[in-house]
């Protein structure tokens, strides 16, 4: 997250403790995939369930963040990677009145939420001007970037023109009885002694 900020020069918010994405949560990775994961000891899946837990179905959450589910739905139904119910969760220690009570020891996944300009967020989210303005500005130095490809393609293209042209000026300088060497320049290695066998 500190890196896309550094990398794009768009400044980091500070969190405004909201607690939208510990009642609204939903990992790009799927339910079971997740499951798996954790079973298999990975970090991230291990902390995500040691904190969250599912919502019973996708209207509970829709409840209450009506807006996060319907952007997150229309998003997972672009990618169509997924074809199960996407699954909503919510932190075990979020409290409504104190917020986080576990706050000195939450996970890095918490710590580093949202990670990145991609994921979707609140619109009560103090990210929530900071992903757009990533996502426009990484746009705008990808299509920089194709501008500055096509560019150099088009400058290449002059170098290989000039320097055919040149090396057909050249060629015209040559004595005719030499001009073999150059079209046909493996001969040029051919030892001038060993060529009188
Ligand atoms: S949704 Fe954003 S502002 Fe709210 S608690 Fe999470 S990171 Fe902080
Ligand atoms: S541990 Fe705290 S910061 Fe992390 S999701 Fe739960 S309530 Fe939010």
């Amino acid at each position: 997250m500190k890196e896309w900020s550094e990398k794009l020069n768009i400044p980091l918010p500070e969190c405004n403790k909201c607690g939208c994405c510990c009642l609204c949560a939903s990992p790009s990775v799927p339910h079971n995939k997740l499951l798996e994961n954790a079973a298999n000891g990975e970090d991230f899946a291990r902390d995500f369930f040691s904190i969250f837990v599912p919502y019973k179905n996708i209207e509970e959450a829709k409840k209450l963040y009506p807006e996060i589910i319907e952007r997150s739905l229309k998003a997972l139904s672009k990618t169509g990677s997924d074809t199960n119910e996407p699954v909503f969760y919510k932190c075990s220690y979020h409290s409504k009145e104190k917020g986080c009570l576990i706050y000195e020891d939450r996970p890095e996944l918490c710590r580093d939420f949202p990670g990145l300009p991609q994921v979707i967020v609140g619109k009560q989210c103090a990210f929530y001007d900071w992903t757009i303005e990533c996502r426009k500005k990484y746009k705008e130095l990808k299509s920089e970037l194709e501008v500055l490809k096509k560019m150099k393609k088009e400058l290449d293209n002059i170098k290989y023109q000039q320097k055919a042209i040149s090396n057909n000026y050249l060629l015209k300088r040559i004595p005719p009885e030499y001009k073999f060497l150059v079209l046909c320049p493996s001969l040029s290695l051919v030892s001038p002694v060993n060529s009188h066998y």
